[in-house]
C-alpha cells in the first residue's frame, strides 16, 4: 500500500506542468536555481520555482556565468537583469553569491553528475559530492554559517540558496506552512525545525528529491493554497483529510 508520502510525491510530479531541471544534476543546474531563488523571471507564473525557466529565458545571458555576475558591480547586474526581465530586487545578493560560488564551487561548472560515481571518487575536487542522480556541495556547519551572512542574504533567501546548492534544508515560507497545516501535516504549534524535518521525511519516503518537493509545494501553493483555498482543481486534493481541508488559526 502507497503511503501518503509516496501519493503526495505522485500527485505533484503528475499533476503540475514537467519541470524538467528536477532533479538537479550538475553545479549549472544549482546556478539556474540559484538565479530563480534571487532574480526571478517576471514573465514566468512558476518563475520562483522553475529552474528550467532561467535558461529558456535567458538563453544567451553571461548571467548564466557566475563568474562574469562575479565580476560585474551591483549597478551593472541589474542592468543585465532589466535586460531579461529579472526581478533587480536582489542584486547586491546575486554578486556576492556569485563570488562565493567562484570561490567555493570548482570548475568546471557544466560538469554533470554521473549517477553511479562514489563520494569522493575523484570526479572533481573532493569538495563535491555525488549521491546518486544529484548534484550538491559539501560544506562544514561553519561555512553555511558564513554563507548565510553573505550581504543582502535574508534568512529565507539564504534557506532558499542552501536548498538549491544540495543542503539538508527545507525552506519553510508561509505558502508552504498553510499547504501542510491544511492537510494535517503538522499544526502552528509545531516548531521549525519538527515541521522540516517532516517535509525532508516526505521527500525520502516519497523517492524526491527535496528540493522537487519544495518547488511543487511552492507551486501548489502559489496557484491553489492561498487564503481561500481552491481544492477543487488542486493536485493535491486526493490527500486532503477526509473533513476536507484544516482551517487556519486565521480562517
Ligand atoms: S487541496 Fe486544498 S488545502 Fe490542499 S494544497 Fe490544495 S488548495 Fe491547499
Amino acid at each position: 500500500m502507497r503511503s501518503n508520502s509516496q501519493q503526495v510525491a505522485e500527485l505533484l510530479t503528475n499533476e503540475l506542468s514537467p519541470a524538467p531541471g528536477w532533479p538537479i544534476r550538475s553545479a549549472s543546474e544549482a546556478w539556474l536555481g540559484v538565479l530563480e531563488v534571487l532574480a526571478a523571471s517576471l514573465r514566468s507564473v512558476r518563475s520562483k520555482t522553475t529552474v528550467t525557466s532561467t535558461a529558456s529565458s535567458t538563453p544567451d545571458s553571461p548571467l548564466l556565468d557566475p563568474r562574469w555576475c562575479a565580476a560585474q558591480s551591483v549597478e551593472e547586474l541589474a542592468v543585465e537583469l532589466r535586460r531579461h526581465r529579472r526581478r533587480e530586487t536582489h542584486a547586491a545578493a546575486l554578486r556576492a553569491v556569485a563570488h562565493w560560488w567562484t570561490n567555493m564551487v570548482p570548475p568546471p561548472l557544466h560538469e554533470t553528475v554521473d549517477s553511479g560515481a562514489a563520494p569522493g571518487s575523484g570526479h572533481t575536487s573532493g569538495r563535491m559530492a555525488h549521491p546518486p542522480n544529484t548534484w550538491r556541495i559539501e560544506l562544514s556547519q561553519a561555512e553555511w554559517r558564513k554563507f548565510a551572512e553573505l550581504p543582502g542574504l535574508s534568512r529565507g533567501l539564504a534557506e532558499e540558496l542552501r536548498l538549491m546548492l544540495g543542503a539538508e534544508t527545507f525552506p519553510f515560507q508561509r505558502g508552504v506552512q498553510r499547504v501542510g497545516w491544511r492537510h494535517g501535516w503538522f499544526d502552528e504549534a509545531t516548531d521549525r525545525d519538527a515541521a522540516q524535518h517532516l517535509l525532508a521525511t516526505i521527500a525520502a519516503e516519497g523517492g524526491v528529491d527535496r528540493r522537487e518537493l519544495w518547488s511543487g509545494l511552492s507551486e501548489v501553493a502559489e496557484r491553489w493554497c492561498g487564503r481561500q483555498p481552491d481544492c477543487d482543481s488542486c493536485p493535491l486534493r486526493g490527500v486532503l483529510p477526509a473533513r476536507g481541508p484544516i482551517p487556519l488559526g486565521e480562517e
